[in-house]
């Protein structure tokens, strides 16, 4: 009987075969139920009106009334049923409730027949048992997807109708019933396999079905951290922008974690991935079910809060998410401090695409990263008119010209104890004939981050050569390099050609480096220095201390200078702090045997304080603005003209 059932598919060991097994026989069962009844009843109405015999009521006309009546009955409910979705274990319930009933309904309509057959006109004994055959037999057919039930029908059927055919007379129906018996023989054996193959195809879809459903889940949820995936941010984005209620905004946040890289840097990518984790485990306790939370790739994560009708709610989300990552990280033999900036774009003030949101909050990101480290921004009405010009700036950028439109300007660089010039800084300028003129601090970032920055690098690097080679050969070029130069070999090789068979001696440059390029990728910007060395040039790290952990990089680079930034020097005289921090930068540079250049000196009082500190070299104001090309020799005459040194003349 196991194993029947087995076979049957009704204890399939597989729960999720036995379901879908019961999903598609019920479908075939509403189906075919109906047409089985109709058939049934249609035939019960014909035997009525051929063999319907007052003298007999109860055998022709009660007994057959009472069939058909519960035929017509089964065939309502089943009619009923065709367009109701049930649970799979309802469905399973009904078919076995439906096999019973139709087994019973079997054995009363062979009982009747039986009867009306031995009560009967012998001449009438044949079409009874024919007619009869042929109905059960459309029966077991309409059953054949619920063998059971099929099965229990020609067991019932088949031994009656064939004795019934063989006990017929005349003569001829001996034959009949034989052969009916064989056609019943035969279609029972086309149930059993049609049953099987029916279970097979139901297994292999299941199977299927689960197949493509775990690629789909595997699609959509990121492996290291166990979080939904960009994929699928983007497909909840959509969801969550077209179902925001009127009145209502959806917030998109970019997550990118500050620091992340050094720790991926110093301590290994084993360390890295932990952090990760514990950033996805972090994020998701923090938010609870507030936000839908993903990992977009790298270091930055995804949010999604829907659904939000008071801006604050959002900003105290993401200042919570920014405390959860201070706390710092902690390993075997490691501890990692982090933080995390998030930029947030709400649709529909920033946008009502998920491409155009993500752009906005990637924006509010960029933002907080340069402004707010380490905290949530939401985008605003001012940093569209910021992107926008960015977009126009990069618009004119890719049309300029870039050997015409730009210029360099050049900035000296003073010995602390002495004044004497030691080097040039070239500062690029932008005369745009749509914009006119453009800072560096403008069109630089913009440059970074479209491929712009290479062919500018290039003309910038060659004017500023050209204009070295008439300076005299005691006197460096500091050259500002920028991080992509550094990233891209290929860039870095047409850089070092340019260098290598320019008017000046290679010696004489002085490249200027960012920590920026340190911290995206430490081995390939240390290849990228040493081989800047290999032709002879110098290198200074610049904006030094704005960086993340500049400490951690200093020590490990062959570096000549480090150029520390200018916003110390300008807290310096306010803040005790800001003396003690440059106080230390300098003794550090000096114990590497570095030399050490203070940027934006503005007062004579700066500059003694400095000295004071052991700097040695210093740059701004307070000896220079950057000089257009032709105002660099006659800054230099002027210099040497006179003997003294700069800050006694200046005070
Ligand atoms: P930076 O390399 O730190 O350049 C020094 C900046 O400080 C220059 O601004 C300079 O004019 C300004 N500065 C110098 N002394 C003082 C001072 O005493 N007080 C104040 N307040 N500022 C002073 P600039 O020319 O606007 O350049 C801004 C930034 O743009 C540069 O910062 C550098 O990062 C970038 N940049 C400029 N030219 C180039 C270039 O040719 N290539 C690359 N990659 N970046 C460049
Ligand atoms: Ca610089
Ligand atoms: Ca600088």
């Amino acid at each position: 009987m196991k194993r029947f059932l087995n076979w049957a598919g009704a204890s399939h060991r597989r729960p999720e075969v036995r379901r879908a097994l019961a999903r598609a026989q019920y479908a075939a069962y509403v189906r075919q139920a109906p047409v089985l009844y109709l058939t049934v009843a249609a035939v019960i109405s014909a035997a009525i009106y051929v063999c319907g015999d007052w003298n007999k009521p109860a055998l022709t006309i009660a007994a057959p009334l009472l069939l058909a009546v519960a035929c017509l009955v089964r065939l309502g409910v089943w009619l009923r049923r065709r367009n109701v979705e049930v649970d799979a274990e309802i469905m399973a319930r009904r078919l076995v409730a439906a096999s019973w009933l139709a087994t019973l309904l079997a054995i009363c309509f062979t009982a009747w027949v039986t009867s009306l057959y031995f009560a009967g006109d012998p001449a009438l004994r044949g079409v009874i048992a024919g007619t009869f055959g042929v109905t059960m037999l459309s029966a077991v057919y309409c059953l054949v997807n619920f063998p059971i039930s099929a099965l229990a029908v020609s067991a019932v059927c088949v031994p009656f109708v064939s004795l019934l055919l063989a006990l017929a007379t005349p003569e001829p129906m001996i034959v009949g019933g034989g052969g009916l018996f064989l056609v019943m023989f035969g279609t029972t054996y086309m149930i059993v396999r049609s049953a099987r193959d029916f279970l097979g195809l139901v297994a292999a879809q299941v199977d299927a079905k689960q197949l493509s459903d775990e690629n789909a889940r595997l699609a959509h949820i990121d492996s290291l951290t166990g979080l939904p995936n960009r994929r699928q941010f983007f497909e909840h984005l959509e969801a969550a922008v077209a179902g925001n209620p009127a009145g209502a905004r959806v917030y998109v946040g970019v997550l990118d974690l500050d620091g992340f890289k050094p720790v991926n840097d110093v301590f290994g990518h084993v360390v890295g991935d932990r952090v990760l984790v514990e950033c996805g485990a972090r994020f998701t306790h923090v938010v609870g079910g507030e936000a839908f939370v993903a990992r977009l790739g790298g270091d930055e994560f995804g949010l999604i809060v829907d659904s939000v009708y008071d801006e604050s709610r959002v900003l105290e989300l993401g200042a919570r998410i920014c405390e959860a990552t201070r706390e710092p990280f902690a390993f075997d033999d490691a501890i990692a401090a982090i933080s995390t900036s998030i930029g947030f774009a709400a649709c529909p003030d920033a946008g009502d695409t998920p491409r155009r949101l993500y752009e906005r909050a990637d924006f509010a990101l960029y933002f907080a990263k340069q402004n707010h480290r380490g905290s949530a921004v939401v985008f605003s009405e001012d940093h569209e008119r910021r992107m926008k010009g960015a977009a126009l700036v990069e618009q004119c950028l890719r049309r300029a010209d870039l050997d015409t439109e730009m210029t360099v300007e050049y900035q000296p660089l003073h010995e602390a104890e002495t004044g004497a010039i030691v080097s040039f800084e070239a500062l690029a300028r932008w005369n745009s004939p749509d914009l006119g003129l453009v800072g560096p601090g403008e069109f630089v970032p913009v440059a970074e981050r479209s491929d712009i920055i290479y062919p500018l690098s290039r003309a910038l690097l060659r004017k500023a050569l050209k204009a070295a080679s008439a300076w005299p050969d005691d006197i460096q070029l500091s050259f500002n390099l920028s991080a992509r130069d550094l990233m891209s070999p290929a860039a870095l090789t047409q850089i070092i050609a340019i260098a290598a068979s320019g008017p000046i001696a290679p010696s004489r440059i002085d490249f200027e480096i960012t920590e920026t390029a340190l911290v995206t990728d430490f081995e390939r910007a240390r290849k990228a220095v040493l081989a800047l060395k290999s032709i002879g040039a110098s290198i200074s790290l610049d904006d030094f201390g704005t960086g993340y952990s500049s400490l951690n990089y200093v020590h490990r680079l062959p570096l000549d200078r480090i150029k520390i930034d200018r916003s110390f020097v300008r807290e310096m005289e306010s803040s005790p702090l800001a003396r003690d921090v440059i106080k230390t930068m300098i003794s550090m540079a000096r114990n590497l045997n570095f030399d050490c250049v203070i940027e934006g000196v503005e007062s004579a009082e700066q500059l003694a304080l400095l000295r004071s500190f052991g700097c040695n070299l210093a740059q701004g104001y307070l000896f220079s603005q950057p000089l257009p090309e032709d105002e660099v020799l006659p800054f230099i005459a002027a210099r040497r003209d006179r003997s003294l040194p700069a800050e006694r003349k200046i005070a």
